[in-house]
């Protein structure tokens, strides 16, 4: 045997999770079949492997060169080389299409070679009969999960949620949930406006909203960890609308006492009705009329973290985006919800305003952050501006005659409001990330 041989069949040990098969092929490579709290998982002698959800959905291939993600809305995000951040969306779903054909094809065979027992199963864990009657059923799904069945299952995702449910980078894990749809404020950077004004859902419209959700997910709702309220900004929402729907919420799930700061991930993984906590966004004007016990007492109802898109600590700056608050509503804010013990995530959006704004948005922004009482429980998150061609934030800048900002110049402006951040005290300093919003499909 060489030694890269080595290497592959040495890849090929049997992970620990719920079950593990190693079969011996008909063709007579090897393949470790895996399932674990959250996934299903086929690798390859190749050094490919095949990631399904627990309903049996494809979510992920990868092999030496790059990972291809697919969302449930059947888009396709492409890694490459695998590890690195540069990552690309499919603009349409042809490669969608492109990666379930491969997935169905390779995984189809070896779940009929299992079947048909012309592969012989090398070993097993916890033990040959239990593997088989653990991963069996859902190998089965996964090869049955064709390219019609992948285009069925976005449809029904979307008349799920509508349109795709775009998601904070932390929530990448959580369950979407939509308590209001469409968005009050007018934001020129942001096509939520198109969705028409916020409309509150009645808690009986909630709570069957919130019953389809659990149909659609199934047993993937095992892997999921919180929930995040949307649609835009949901935590904004009168206080006795939002305990309604925490209500609703916490008839259908059980969350962490109130006390409990660190949810080990041990209480939630595995569970399809535990969520370690609820968040969402919230227009930071609520705070204007909402005091720290007020919070605190959704705290107790399941509220963990709020965010707010802050985009800019420049005031002229967020009127010109028509960004609803202003820096000292967004400091009065922060204030209120770290005193009720939620926290927060920010989000900076880098070239809003172009040239003509990018020093004062720069100096105001790391200002604004420095005065914030934020600590390790918080993030902030820096996303580039994405521009529709067609949107009105692109008639914006063209009727102002503002220059756009380059993605090299985002990338600086980035670096500047980083190297201008002061955090420090016993709490902690809060977590930086870069946010991509297209890298995020639900
Ligand atoms: S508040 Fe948020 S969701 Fe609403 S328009 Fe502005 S950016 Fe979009």
């Amino acid at each position: 045997m060489t030694a890269a041989a080595a290497t592959r069949t040495s890849s090929l040990a049997l992970p620990s999770g719920r079950a593990a098969l190693r079969l011996h092929l008909a063709s007579g490579r090897r393949a470790v079949i895996a399932l674990s709290a959250t996934e299903l998982c086929l690798h390859l002698e190749s050094g490919e492997s095949f990631h399904y959800d627990l309903e049996g959905r494809l979510l992920k291939v990868a092999d030496p060169q790059r990972t291809r993600l697919r969302s449930l809305s059947h888009q396709v995000l492409t890694i490459q080389p695998a590890g690195s951040s540069t990552a690309r969306l499919a603009p349409t779903h042809d490669a969608s299409d492109a990666v379930v054909a491969e997935a169905v094809e390779r995984v189809a065979l070896i779940a009929h070679e299992l079947q048909a027992r012309w592969a012989d199963v090398e070993a097993a864990k916890p033990s040959k009969p239990r593997s088989l009657e653990l991963i069996g059923p859902l190998l089965q799904r996964a090869a049955n999960f064709d390219v019609p069945a992948a285009r069925r299952d976005a449809e029904r995702l979307h008349a799920l949620y509508g349109h795709t449910p775009s998601l904070p980078s932390d929530q990448h894990d959580a369950l979407a949930l939509y308590a209001t749809e469409g968005c009050r404020a007018e934001c020129t950077f942001c096509d939520a406006r198109r969705r028409g004004p916020s409309r509150l859902r009645t808690a009986g419209q909630f709570r069957q909203h919130v019953l389809d959700a659990v149909a659609y997910h199934g047993d993937a709702l095992r892997a999921r960890r919180s929930i995040f309220l949307g649609e835009s900004s949901a935590l904004s929402v009168p206080v006795a609308e939002l305990r309604d729907i925490l209500g609703v919420l916490r008839e259908e799930f059980e969350f962490p006492p109130a006390r409990v700061t660190r949810v080990p991930t041990r209480w939630w993984l595995g569970h399809a009705t535990r969520f370690d906590g609820v968040a969402g966004f919230m227009d930071p004007t609520v705070a204007e009329r909402r005091t720290a016990a007020r919070f605190a007492a959704l705290r107790t109802l399941g509220l963990r973290r709020a965010y707010i898109g802050m985009e800019t600590g420049d005031g002229e700056l967020m009127r010109w985006l028509r960004k609803p608050g202003n820096p000292d509503a967004i400091r009065h804010c922060v204030k209120t919800l770290k005193a009720a013990r939620i926290s927060v995530g920010l989000t900076v959006l880098l070239g809003a305003g172009g040239r003509k704004f990018a020093a004062a948005h720069e100096r105001e922004t790391a200002r604004l952050l420095n005065a914030l009482p934020l600590d390790r429980d918080d993030t902030i998150f820096f996303s580039p501006l994405d521009i529709d061609a067609d949107g009105g934030y692109a008639m914006h800048t063209m009727a102002a005659g503002i220059e756009c900002l380059t993605d090299a110049q985002m990338r600086e402006q980035e670096r500047a409001i980083r190297a201008a951040l002061r955090f420090g005290g016993r709490r902690g300093a809060p977590a930086l990330a870069h946010y991509e919003v297209e890298a995020l499909v639900y």
